[in-house]
């Protein structure tokens, strides 16, 4: 498609000089005229939003109605980010004792590094950015080197803005570049999205460091079917779920656990609707599902999908060996059912990320959650059920930061918080809304003394 330079230490510690030089002047930006940059670079993303939309689809293979629905969660990060002034303020106290008050100021921290995944190439970045400049940080960004291209579009977007120079950076590349990042003492603080065990590395390595960090991990979120579940919408929805963006969303549900009856219907009708998505390119009208990230992901994907059928799985849907006519190099794999997958295989546990629905059967509600409950990721499950009783005890229950109620993809919206648990999150302040100002802003408490008598001359 392009060229894109891979950054050495040299690349991103010039970035962070960048960002370092960029620090003083824009901390003493006012909140309110922080955000009219903010302002303008949502008019132009509107402006742009199909162009950026193709990059992401071309870059990252997803579908052109997928590539719109991500950075239209994007740019809702960048309106809620608007409310700088509003969300940063602190709060006081006078007379904490007689004639001293008291106040705490939320204050912006130096450089914040944000280091993000393939999956999402517009979205992801933007739940980190708009809060980090708001709050009067600057920026160096390292998106994916498998999807470079998207970010260096809405950069130049935001070069147009007139942000003073320096205030964000962009870098790519891979691991040379993080470490860079992780072990330079300018960076105050590190985000980071992606799989589970870099998110550790990153966390311990930029922790030792001495720096703030969020890092939001991998998933493996099931999705309960009670009997009394719709079974029109409920296989509509969790269809949607397992295979939109090809499984390869953090929010997709990889396991469906029909409870009692409901096995009688749901691995039908969720073959049903498997076998009928379309699979081709992303830019093709009509295409539903697109291929995934790279040659060694399908491989990946497909050995996973025959360890599941030797360790006993049928499959009911298969989706190896997919051929697009006309794209024969495409790395597709076709959605895939996989019926009677065992709760204690190994595949169970696995994140495929991929479009693999495995499908378990449990006796009653307490025997799905406790399946739900002993999985090692916390990020997303759903129930699908017309029992209100059902619903308070599973969203009172279950172990997961994120939980739909006949909501296949529970994707908390950019005033919320993106609320991974377990081994999907490592930190305390998670991305978005009001986590995001707490993250990139310090609490500076002051107390105050001014006796009567010190203003006599006055
Ligand atoms: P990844 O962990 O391979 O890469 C993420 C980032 O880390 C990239 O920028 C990459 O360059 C960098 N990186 C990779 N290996 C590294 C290493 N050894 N040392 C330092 N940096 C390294 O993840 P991915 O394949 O791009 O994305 C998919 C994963 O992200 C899945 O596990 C998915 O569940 C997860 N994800 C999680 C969320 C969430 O909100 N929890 C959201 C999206 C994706």
């Amino acid at each position: 498609m392009a060229q894109s330079p891979a950054g050495s230490v040299a690349d991103v510690t010039a970035a962070i000089d960048q960002a370092s030089a960029a620090f003083p002047d824009w901390r003493a930006v006012p909140p309110a005229e922080r955000v009219q940059y903010l302002f303008k670079l949502k008019a132009l993303l509107e402006e742009h939003f199909d162009e950026i939309a193709r990059i992401t689809v071309t870059e990252n293979g997803k579908t052109l109605g997928e590539a719109r629905g991500e950075l239209r969660r994007g740019i809702e990060n960048v309106e809620v980010a608007c409310g700088i002034p509003t969300l940063m303020q602190g709060y006081n106290l006078e007379d904490v004792a007689r004639g001293i008050d008291e106040s705490m100021f939320r204050q912006p921290l130096g450089v914040a590094a944000v280091i993000t995944p393939f999956n999402f190439p517009s979205m992801i970045p933007l739940w980190f950015l708009p809060y980090a400049i708001a709050c009067g940080n600057t920026l160096v960004l390292k998106p994916s080197e498998r999807v470079p291209f998207s970010m260096v579009r809405v950069f130049e977007l935001i070069e147009q803005t007139g942000l003073p120079k320096g205030v964000v950076n962009l870098v790519n590349g891979g691991k040379t570049a993080v470490d860079a990042l992780l072990d330079h003492p300018a960076v105050q603080a590190v985000s980071f999205v992606g799989s589970t065990p870099v998110a550790k590395y990153i966390y311990a390595r930029a922790s030792a460091n001495g720096k703030r960090v969020q890092c939001q991990g991998g998933a493996k979120n099931h999705v309960v079917i009670m009997p009394d579940a719709d079974p029109e919408t409920t296989t509509q929805i969790v269809g949607d779920s397992a295979y939109g963006c090809a499984g390869q969303r953090c929010l997709a549900v990889s396991v469906a656990v029909t409870v009692g009856d409901a096995r009688r219907w749901f691995p039908k009708s969720i073959s049903e609707m498997a076998a009928s998505l379309k699979v081709g390119p992303g830019l093709e009208d009509g295409v539903q599902m697109g291929p995934v990230i790279t040659p060694a992901s399908r491989d990946r994907i497909e050995s996973l999908i025959a360890k599941g059928a030797s360790e006993g799985a049928s499959v009911a849907i298969e989706g190896r060996d997919r051929k697009v006519a006309g794209f024969e190099k495409g790395h597709f794999v076709g959605p895939t059912v996989l019926d009677g997958v065992s709760a204690a295989s190994e595949l169970a546990e696995t994140e495929i990320f991929g479009p693999v629905l495995s499908l378990i059967h449990a006796a009653d509600i307490d025997d799905a959650m406790a399946i739900i409950a002993r999985n090692s990721y916390g990020n997303a499950a759903s129930i699908f059920t017309s029992s209100g009783a059902a619903a308070r005890k599973f969203r009172n229950q279950i172990p997961t930061g994120n939980v739909g109620v006949n909501i296949g993809v529970a994707a908390p919206m950019a005033y919320f918080p993106f609320s991974g648990w377990k081994g999907s999150f490592f930190g305390v302040l998670h991305a978005q809304g009001r986590d995001a100002v707490e993250f990139y802003t310090g609490e500076k408490v002051v107390i105050e003394r001014w006796p009567k008598e010190w203003s006599r001359r006055f």
